[in-house]
């Protein structure tokens, strides 16, 4: 059965071949779609579909929720204080190595003349200045330590329900 006549059976009757025929056949159902008065009647009665007023600022109130002012000065202080140690720390022993060894050495005498239980440290000391990847790995877990501590002081985390 071809498209027109499947379509005029079924404007006067309900032919059981021209149904079968809409059925498979998408032209068909479309044309008559469009001259259903009924589909027009239901999609002008679907509501516009307009987002909640406030969702978007109440989805990322509660993802990310404004950080205290306090928050906020305590962590610039944080960074700016960071900064100027690492630059006064690089001043004063700078990229040499020699530097370093001699405030090492400096620490020690330190260390011996104070008092005995320091010797501990000096051999402590000596270790790592003995194997140089010993004292990268102490550096990096410092470091990493450091950083734990500063994410966590300035942004904790702040678990809440999803209800
Ligand atoms: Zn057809």
């Amino acid at each position: 059965m071809r498209c027109e006549q499947a379509r005029r059976q079924l404007a006067a009757t309900d032919d059981p071949e021209a149904l079968a025929h809409v059925a498979g056949c998408q032209d068909c159902f479309e044309a008559l779609e469009a001259d259903d008065p009924v589909v027009a009647q239901l999609r002008a009665a679907v509501p516009p579909l307009l987002p909640a007023p406030d969702l978007a600022s109440a989805v990322l109130a509660r993802w990310a929720p404004p950080m205290p002012t306090r928050t906020k000065v305590l962590r610039g202080a944080t960074l700016i204080l960071s900064l100027l140690l690492a630059v006064a720390v690089e001043g004063l022993v700078g990229v040499a190595p020699g530097r370093l060894a001699g405030l090492a050495g400096a620490l020690a005498a330190w260390g011996q003349a104070a008092s005995p239980w320091l010797v501990g440290l000096t051999t402590v000391r000596d270790s790592l200045l003995g194997v140089p990847a010993l004292l990268v790995g102490w550096l990096a877990l410092t470091l990493g330590c450091l950083l734990l501590w500063l994410r966590l002081a300035t942004a904790a985390p702040s678990w809440r329900s999803a209800r």
